[in-house]
């Protein structure tokens, strides 16, 4: 099974990745976490361009449709070293966003069309997706608690976006999960860990059987 957990900055995702491969463990699944962009050498070296944006930029960061691409080729490089050999040896894969956050931070809030996000990955990851995506929903006071607690120096973040763009994204999230509820639970995430932990199994229960 490949479980998604998407959501915007703060919503706690890494924990509940982490949280949930320790439950399936403790159910004698074998569960490998990772995240987007990255978790091959490969997807990593260009997280770390797209985090630090086009050499010579200034600071601009990347335009909008090289930003795509590069997650889509990270995204092909995950797909293919990482996941697909993990699911082929029958395990359980907990990534820490995918598809839809390029859906919802090149497309809705770098302005991408949809249709070319999907384009890009049907190209790069021959269109794979998750069995479910998890939505963790925050509300942004909480979030940006979260991330003054945790941001040290914001390098971690791609840069120079504004709230404008950070409310567009949050939008597309909310309408992909309102369309497409077959492969989207949304999980409140505004609570403690434990408690959003116990939100993410319960949405998992369909598919994780008594
Ligand atoms: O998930 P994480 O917060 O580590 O992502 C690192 C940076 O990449 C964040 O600034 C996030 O907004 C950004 N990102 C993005 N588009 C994606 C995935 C992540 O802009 N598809």
């Amino acid at each position: 099974r490949f479980i998604a957990l998407e959501g915007g900055e703060g919503a706690g995702k890494s924990t509940q990745a982490r949280l949930l491969a320790d439950a399936l463990r403790a159910r004698g699944i074998d569960a490998v976490v990772t995240r987007e962009p990255g978790g091959t050498p490969g997807a990593e070296a260009i997280r770390k361009l797209l985090l630090e944006g086009a050499p010579g930029d200034g600071g601009a960061g990347w335009n909008p449709r090289a930003e795509a691409l590069l997650f889509a080729a990270a995204r092909s490089d995950h797909v293919e070293q990482l996941i697909r050999p993990a699911m082929a040896r029958g395990a359980w894969v907990v990534c820490d966003r995918f598809l839809d956050s390029s859906r919802a931070y090149q497309g809705g809030g770098g302005g991408l069309s949809d249709a070319d996000i999907l384009t890009l990955h049907a190209i790069g990851s021959r269109g794979f997706l998750p069995d479910l995506t998890l939505l963790i929903e925050v509300a942004p006071a909480i979030a940006a608690e979260r991330l003054a607690l945790r941001d040290t120096d914001g390098t971690d973040r791609i840069g120079g976006r504004d709230t404008a763009y950070h409310e567009r994204v949050a939008k597309a999230f909310s309408t992909f999960a309102d369309n497409e509820p077959h492969r989207f639970a949304r999980v409140d995430g505004n609570g403690t860990p434990d408690e959003t932990h116990a939100r993410v199994l319960a949405a998992l229960a369909p598919l994780l059987g008594p």
